[in-house]
């Protein structure tokens, strides 16, 4: 085995069906008298429940949430902290009320107790994005890591087809890229391995039975599973690109994932031949080839499989469109496993706008 170096991060996990019961407790476990409580609108209902186990503890609840984290919601989030004397931060919802957690926790130092219902991953990550006008600046700093992360499988039953699919390509893609992207050791390889067969054998069943307790529970197991693998890797070409595709037409965040994820492994394949190797196995088809095998549970899954189907601020994503991408990308992409150009990449896009199987 190869040396390596690796900094694991800290966090409490309390993982399993019914766990919502126990904000109160983990709250008290903190030490925190003045809670700030994020939710959005589809998680107002057990953000009552959790009003209800902080009592006294509750200094403010905060119900507004946006993709991105707005610079201005922020701000206008952390004045009221400020005025409230927050010194701790509970989390509801997909990765935009964790985003806004987040940012309370870098202007105020506060522990976060984050609790997640996408597969979005970011409750694992010390990764932070702030949004003004058309611009993300992400950092990364570790007071932005969740103290706590309470795992709740029934708050996933709710989260409607179409963000359960492409969230939890989302979360797959954090897995795949983690085996090779910078930071990539043996630990953070096999936790990958092990995020994507959970995602691989879970993701059909939820999407056939979207209440099944058991399989949304193994999905949201995949998904922490990958949180990890991004918070301790770094991101390579697939998720370059659908940031760049998601900052410059404004597309959901997860939808990009399902589409770009197949293309981008199918080009970096041949630089990686042991790890594709890993993947195909993990995906259920060894000896095969992963970046089909990721098209095909993409299709078993419902989920988008042609950029010609996303939906901008500009409406449907044009051809037209497809260059500016690539020109943008090769600027951002300056490691990958494989050399590219920017024709590469427009290359890539053409086929992921087709929806051609790889
Ligand atoms: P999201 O938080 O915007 O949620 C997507 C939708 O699902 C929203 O409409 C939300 O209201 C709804 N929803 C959430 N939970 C629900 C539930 N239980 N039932 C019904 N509906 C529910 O989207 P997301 O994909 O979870 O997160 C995307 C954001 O997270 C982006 O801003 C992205 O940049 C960020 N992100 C950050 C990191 C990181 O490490 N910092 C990692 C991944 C994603």
């Amino acid at each position: 085995m190869n040396p390596f170096t690796y900094d694991q991060l800290p966090a409490r996990i309390v993982f399993g069906a019914g766990k919502l019961a126990e904000v109160g407790a983990e709250v008290e476990r903190l030490g925190a008298q003045r809670v700030m409580l994020i939710s959005d609108q589809a998680t107002s209902m057990s953000a009552e429940k959790i009003r209800g186990q902080l009592q006294g503890r509750l200094a403010l609840g905060w119900d507004e949430v946006a993709q991105h984290v707005p610079v201005d919601l922020a701000e206008r989030a952390r004045t009221a902290a400020t005025e409230a004397r927050i010194d701790a931060v509970v989390c509801i919802g997909g990765g935009s009320s964790t985003g806004l957690a987040k940012a309370m926790a870098l202007s105020h130092e506060v522990p976060i107790l984050a609790v997640p219902t996408t597969y979005a991953g970011s409750e694992q990550t010390t990764i932070y994005g702030l949004t003004g006008g058309r611009h993300k600046q992400t950092g990364k700093n570790p007071v932005v890591l969740p103290r706590t992360v309470i795992y709740d499988p029934e708050l996933t039953v709710g989260l409607p087809p179409n963000v359960t699919g492409p969230s939890a390509f989302n979360a797959l893609a954090h897995s795949v890229e983690a085996l090779y992207a910078p930071g990539n050791n043996p630990v953070t390889s096999a936790l990958a391995l092990e995020g994507v067969r959970a995602i691989h054998r879970s993701l059909p069943r939820v999407m056939a039975a979207p209440d099944d307790i058991d399989a949304r529970g193994t999905l949201l197991f995949g998904a922490y599973l990958s949180g990890i693998a991004l918070g301790t890797t770094s991101t390579g070409l697939h998720h370059k690109l659908c940031h760049v595709l998601g900052g410059r037409f404004n597309l959901v965040h997860a939808d990009a994932h399902s589409v770009i994820l197949p293309h981008a492994i199918a080009f970096n394949a041949p630089a990686l031949p042991a790890e594709m190797a890993r993947l195909a196995e993990a995906l259920g088809v060894p000896g095969g080839d992963p970046a089909a095998a990721l098209w095909d549970l993409a299709v078993a899954s419902k989920v988008p499989t042609r950029l010609a189907d996303l939906t901008g601020h500009d409406g449907l994503l044009k051809r037209d469109d497809l260059p500016g991408a690539a020109h943008a990308a090769a600027e951002e992409i300056t490691v990958n496993p494989r050399p590219l150009t920017e024709a590469d990449l427009l290359g890539l896009l053409e086929r992921a706008y087709e929806g051609e199987r790889p």
